[in-house]
């Protein structure tokens, strides 16, 4: 006999795939029911694609930068309710900059050689279908960010959002959409299926119709998508180090860090996870702290605070082996992206609203100060000298070469941070986000490629170099 709850499940995913199919053909919007729909649609955008001018590439470009600009409290708002993470007012922030800093078709630059046998030129082309894997923890403004750069390179994009934000994902594309075909593009130049998942990512990375992955997200889907045989950029997990020496502005130091780590309560991959305050300054700079808005935890409070935002468990001893078993910490996936306030509530302590950031002292091997936290829990680890800073803040970024902050006026300790960190962004004396152009000079993105190396991605790290040689011609010397 077939069982009623299947039979139930069937239908529903039927009409879901005709809904889906129908709106599709009709709209054009984007959604469609299955992976094989939203390559096809895409690859045929993307063919529509090549045949318009660059001039007509950048109005389209502009046309989603308005749609995005205008919509950013909408889909602020949405993604907030809709993830249970982050702050509307620092997301609308981070949907307007994505709109307004990320480069369009300015960013392609050909190169020429000219002489005694002719011109030769090296052009920036598309790939052709992008499959972009997106987070949760930026749901419109990696989408935003990826469509204007991928679309000004010349490429289309089925897009693979995260299922817990797919929403705000899912209404962000179609909203880019409708602002392109206004403008005189094609339809579909941005695809996602309606249901999201991570079996859909999978199919979506295997599809032939795709030409080059990007994942913006955790080490999983980074090493999916390095793992997939096709050209990969993978922008991963970050756990940004903010050392703070003795020659800094501590003042300064303390309101940079709190504004940095408390941006949309800390979801940013760049923002600021662990302090680590050299030689004596550590009480000044914990007052400082105290005074933009850190509420100081202590003793039992720490081990409360533990109980409410890590998961534990004990590691498993393989056969034959001797010793204590291994204590190993998650994140609680509850308290991402909430606001310190609500945090501290589960602890039974009732902070002011002013309060963004929960600070506690914490020795150097603390799962507070190892994890990336994404919540404003900010622990702050006091080492003796700059030495011990570097060699600390190398070990809890991990290697991810993603994101360190510095506050300080010593050029040299300035100089042997960076070089020993290799972080892809390095931000001296400001917050974090200075990183992303904001309150720091340059361009901005959402797709930050530590480990493959493209860095901050813009629209030239989406194509392909071609060269095109015309031989004893076109040198006119
Ligand atoms: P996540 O890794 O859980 O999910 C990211 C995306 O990958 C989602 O769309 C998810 O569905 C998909 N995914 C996850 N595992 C997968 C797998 N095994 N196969 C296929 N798809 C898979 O990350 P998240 O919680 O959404 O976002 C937070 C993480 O992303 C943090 O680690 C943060 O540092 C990182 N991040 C990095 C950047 C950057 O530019 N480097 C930007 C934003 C976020």
């Amino acid at each position: 006999m077939v069982d009623q709850t299947l039979i139930e499940q069937i239908t529903r995913a039927v009409l879901t795939q005709m809904k889906a199919g129908k709106d599709a053909a009709v709209s054009g919007d984007g959604i469609f029911a299955t992976v094989d729909q939203a390559v096809a649609a895409a690859r045929q955008a993307y063919q529509e694609l090549r045949l318009l001018t660059l001039e007509k590439r950048e109005t389209l470009i502009r046309a989603i930068r308005d749609a995005a600009f205008a919509n950013a409290a909408v889909i602020a708002q949405m993604a907030v309710q809709e993830s249970g993470m982050g702050r509307v007012e620092d997301k609308i922030l981070k949907n307007q900059l994505a709109a307004r800093k990320t480069p369009g078709t300015e960013d392609l630059t050909s190169r020429a050689w000219s002489g005694d046998h002719g011109l030769t030129l090296v052009e920036m082309a598309p790939y052709g279908v992008i499959g972009a894997i997106t987070p949760t923890t930026n749901p419109s403004e990696t989408v935003i960010c990826n469509s204007i750069g991928m679309i000004a390179a010349g490429n289309s994009i089925v897009f693979s959002p995260h299922p817990t934000a797919q929403n705000t994902s899912l209404t962000t594309i179609r909203l880019l959409n409708e602002a392109i075909v206004k403008a005189g593009g094609p339809d579909n130049l941005l695809t996602a299926v309606a249901e999201p998942s991570i079996e859909a990512a999978n199919a979506m990375m295997r599809h032939p119709g795709i030409q080059m992955l990007v994942a913006t997200g955790g080490p999983a889907v980074v090493k999916a998508v390095l793992s997939s045989g096709k050209k990969a950029i993978g922008a991963g997990a970050g756990n940004p180090p903010a050392v703070v020496d003795e020659t800094a502005d501590i003042a300064k130091a303390a309101k940079d860090i709190v504004a940095g780590c408390s941006f949309d309560n800390n979801l940013p991959c760049i923002a600021e996870k662990e302090i680590i305050a050299v030689g004596r300054i550590a009480d000044e700079l914990i007052s400082y702290l105290q005074k933009y808005g850190a509420y100081l935890i202590s003793g039992r409070d720490i081990e409360r605070l533990m109980e409410v935002v890590l998961t534990e468990r004990t590691e498993e001893m393989a056969p034959g082996c001797v010793g204590k078993p291994r204590r190993v910490y998650g994140v609680n996936k509850d308290y991402i992206g909430k606001d310190a306030k609500f945090i501290l509530s589960k602890i039974n302590i009732q902070a002011p609203d002013h309060i963004r950031v929960i600070l506690c002292e914490t020795p150097a091997d603390h799962p507070f100060v190892l994890e990336e936290l994404m919540m404003p829990v900010l622990p702050l680890v006091s080492v003796r000298d700059i030495d011990a800073a570097i060699d600390l803040a190398v070990k809890v970024e991990h290697g991810n070469r993603h994101t360190a902050v510095m506050h300080s006026k010593n050029v040299d300790y300035m100089t042997r941070l960076a070089k020993a960190i290799e972080t892809t962004i390095f931000v001296k004396n400001a917050p974090s986000y200075a990183g992303i152009g904001v309150g720091g000079e340059g361009f901005t993105t959402f797709t930050i490629a530590g480990p493959t190396g493209e860095g901050l991605t813009s629209a030239r790290s989406f194509t392909r170099q071609r060269r095109c040689a015309l031989v004893d011609a076109f040198s006119i010397v």
